[in-house]
């Protein structure tokens, strides 16, 4: 009897078609329901993870997708709905991934939490698959994009391998699932940070904390605080944290905290042992063992919120121990960033500085305050809670005229009547740059630096800005 032929047999029948189908079923059965709500940046590259690390992901956008981003989740095989939330398939998940930008209040996340289902955020996510990588994490009210800017700039100048992620470009997810490195620079907002559980960052920068997105914390400040303060949450006593010894907020919550990192604090008000400050003109840096010495004439990005942004930049590579000569060369050539008080351009002896992106009153105040000549101020959008008395002395002391760029302007009306003696209304940008160049005159500067968010009259800030360039050019 040939009994070999018989196994042959057996196997050619039964492994093909059967076992391994029935293994294979077994395996689909017990993969993890990964549903994700919310299909931008972080939605997409959590999806894409989540696939290569065998869940079964389902992604659900209650809007529509942007084209690239349906296009990268067909190509990847990813099973998607947008337009509607459908709860059949989202209730039954293991985990929700939620996007940033969908608030608690959204009634499919409070039927996620009712049932009990785990909610993480993104950063939590891919920090379960980051391995041994390293990561630097920026949060703030302002300053973030900056800041995480420069730190990457440094950390590439001086050739160090790593990937600028987060809110700033690539998804933390993304860039874990398709081209890991051994260190990230994450920018994160308070809205990642609300659903971290285990996610630690080896070096936490924490550059201020002002009132903003209040809309999405109840309207208690307390709430966006703690949120913030959620950064240093998991570190541990070899991690460092870097924050704004200036900064009143972050001053008076900081023993709140249990906070087991080393703390590396910035001033310019007063000299501290360790962190960096700056005095007379001169950067003074130190972290552990390393000392470092700059003038602040050096610093490429001007003013004084840039030089809060350099010293917790330069703070952060003093951990990684980078070269100070390489950390200099990078202060000394990092780019300007677009609308964050971009220099525009001289038209008429009058100058324009796009500062789109101050969405609050503190990035205004700190826009105002460098201000050295006589500004028309272009302010407004939709309102997140604004606090205008907190620039009303540097509005008397500098503004000429302020030109509301929103659809709904009462309060700036009601803020400035009596204090600025001009304030004129525009409905779009290029009506607000004829309103500010009609009453400047040679030597002025016309700022837009907006305090409110722009989705009024405007795809998002960039549009704003792109939009108050294209006028300035056109006049
Ligand atoms: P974020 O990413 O936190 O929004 P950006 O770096 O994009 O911060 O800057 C946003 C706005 O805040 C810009 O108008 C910028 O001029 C201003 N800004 C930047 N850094 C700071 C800072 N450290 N403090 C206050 N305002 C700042």
């Amino acid at each position: 009897m040939n009994c070999g032929a018989v196994v042959r047999e057996f196997n050619t029948y039964e492994k093909p078609y059967s076992v391994q189908d029935r293994v294979q079923n077994v395996d689909e059965e017990m993969k993890k329901r990964l549903v994700i709500l919310g299909g931008g940046e972080s939605g997409v590259g959590a999806a894409i993870l989540g696939k290569k690390k065998g869940y079964d992901v389902f992604l659900s956008d209650g809007s529509s997708l942007k084209d690239e981003y349906r296009n990268e989740l067909q190509q990847a095989g990813i099973a998607f709905e947008e337009g509607m939330h459908t709860e059949a398939k989202i209730l039954n998940a293991d985990e929700v991934m939620k996007s940033p930008g969908i608030p608690e209040k959204a009634a499919i996340v409070k039927k996620i939490r009712a049932q009990g289902i785990e909610i993480i955020s993104e950063i939590e996510f891919a920090y379960r698959y980051k391995g041994d990588s390293k990561i630097i994490a920026i949060t703030g009210s302002n300053g973030k994009t900056t800041t995480t800017t420069l730190i990457y700039h440094i950390c590439k100048t001086a050739a160090l391998d790593c990937a600028l992620v987060g809110n700033i470009g690539t998804s933390f997810a993304k860039q874990v699932a398709e081209n890991p490195k051994p260190l990230y620079v994450l920018e994160v907002s308070s809205f990642q940070l609300d659903d971290i559980k285990t996610f630690k960052a080896d070096v936490a920068v924490l550059t201020n904390i002002t009132e903003d997105h209040l809309d999405r914390y109840d309207y208690r400040f307390e709430n966006y605080i703690n949120s913030k303060f959620r950064i240093t949450m998991n570190q541990q006593a070899d991690d460092y944290f870097i924050y704004c010894a200036d900064d009143e907020i972050t001053m008076k919550y900081l023993n709140k905290f249990n906070i087991q990192s080393k703390q590396l604090p910035i001033s310019m008000k007063r000299e501290l042992p360790n962190g960096a400050f700056i005095k007379d003109g001169d950067m003074y840096v130190r972290t552990g063992e390393d000392f470092s010495q700059m003038s602040v004439f050096d610093f490429a990005l001007k003013g004084k919120h840039n030089q809060y942004n350099t010293m917790a930049a330069c703070v952060a590579a003093g951990t990684l121990k980078i070269r100070k000569d390489k950390i200099r060369e990078a202060m000394q050539d990092v780019q300007q960033l677009e609308h964050r008080m971009e220099h525009v351009g001289m038209v008429r002896g009058i100058e324009f500085v796009n500062d789109s992106k101050a969405t609050n009153v503190n990035s205004v105040w700190y826009a105002l305050e460098s201000m050295t000549k006589p500004t028309i101020l272009i302010l407004g959008g939709v309102d997140k809670g604004n606090d205008y008395s907190l620039i009303e002395d540097l509005v008397k002391e500098k503004v000429k005229a302020i030109i509301c760029m929103g659809k709904d302007n009462k309060k700036i009306h009601t803020a400035f009547t009596g204090i600025v003696d001009t304030i004129l209304d525009a409905s779009s940008a290029a009506e607000a740059v004829r309103a500010a160049y009609s009453v400047a005159a040679k030597g002025d500067v016309v700022l837009l630096s907006p305090a409110c968010a722009s989705f009024d009259l405007f795809k998002n800030y960039e549009d704003r800005g792109t939009q108050f360039k294209n006028a300035v050019k056109e006049l």
